[in-house]
């Protein structure tokens, strides 16, 4: 996909404070390594060895909403902890490099290793294996940062709590998804913190397990009662959303496009509504642009690398 950010297409220019050089979006969270396994022709089991099709390698993490928001024109800030090792120092050159990612409120950690997410896809179903820890984001030095600076946070865990606080307080708008969390021990501190939040966008399986619902509808209205925007994504099946600001209620099923890597589609995805919310547009066009921004990105195998930029959109955006 085209890593270029292509002014022509700059739905922001109206309302970005040009003069101040601030950020559009700033991104705060863990940089992981994905190592991208595609194709396999079942799960691995015990003592076997296989092969996949495809593989992939690139900054995972909140690093994937930070590349699909540059890719998309968004002056991006990413505040994120890199490790102290040869993927650190690979993910640090691509973002900042490569991707026009602003690394300036990030950091190395001495001693501390990326942490690293191997993700296996059978059949567009996909498991992951991770092992590492997210390190903390040390918060001060994003409160400040003149507006219309947004905070789009990846996980909406422990690590995040103090920032997205003193963020909320300094009146930036935050948009929030989180991290799988297959023990659940997280969900009551995560759901306190949605009080700090504009949008939440988790996907399905997420929604559910948060507020205790058994289908996603229900889920939606649940996270509605406790944040003005909420989002639910359903995978193949599109996404959902209710704006209890304007009363608006929307939903998108996804196109019909073959899905060879799931990888970072829904940060693909809430980068492309966070930047639709910018511009103002309403429900229903932030909902389908994000959606077709992640249809285009789980057509490629790459997960973060995957993510559109407006010379791939613009045929099918008009
Ligand atoms: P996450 O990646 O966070 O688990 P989802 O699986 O719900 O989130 O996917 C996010 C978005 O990616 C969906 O709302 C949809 O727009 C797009 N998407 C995901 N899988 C497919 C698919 N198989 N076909 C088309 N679009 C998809």
């Amino acid at each position: 996909m085209d890593a270029t950010p292509d002014r022509r297409f700059d739905p922001l220019s109206s309302v970005r404070n040009q003069a101040d050089g601030g950020f559009d979006l700033i991104l705060a969270g863990t940089v992981f390594q994905d190592i991208i396994f595609t194709g396999l022709p079942h799960a691995p089991e015990p003592g076997t060895e296989i092969w996949s099709e495809g593989m992939g390698s690139c900054p995972g993490g909140v690093a994937n909403q930070a590349i699909a928001a540059a890719r998309l024109g968004l002056k991006t800030g990413l505040a994120a902890a890199f490790g102290d090792d040869g993927y650190g120092d690979y993910n640090w050159k691509i973002l900042a490099g490569q991707e026009h990612v602003d690394l300036s409120l990030s950091r190395r950690v001495a001693g501390w290793h990326s942490p690293v997410t191997v993700s296996l896809s059978v059949d567009h179903d996909r498991s992951l294996v991770t092992h590492g820890h997210p390190a903390p984001v040390t918060a001060s030095e994003l409160i400040g940062q003149p507006p219309p600076a947004i905070a789009g946070i990846a996980e909406l865990g422990l690590e995040i709590e103090p920032w997205a606080k003193a963020a909320h307080q300094a009146g930036v708008k935050l948009f929030g998804d989180v991290g799988w969390d297959p023990s659940g021990e997280w969900a009551p501190v995560r759901l306190e913190n949605l009080q700090y939040f504009h949008a939440f966008l988790p996907n399905q399986r997420e929604a559910m397990a948060f507020t205790g619902k058994d289908n996603p509808w229900s889920a939606l209205y649940a996270l509605a009662d406790r944040v003005p925007v909420a989002v639910v994504t359903l995978g193949a099946q599109g996404a959902m959303a209710v704006d209890s600001e304007t009363g608006e209620e929307e939903w998108v099923p996804s196109l019909p496009v073959t899905a060879f890597d799931p990888t970072g589609a829904g940060d693909c995805f809430d980068a492309a509504f966070i930047m639709g919310s910018l511009a103002g547009w309403p429900l229903g066009n932030r909902l389908r642009f994000a959606n077709l921004c992640a249809s285009l990105a789980v057509q490629e195998v790459g997960g973060s690398l995957a993510a559109p930029g407006w010379g791939d959109i613009a045929d099918w955006w008009k």
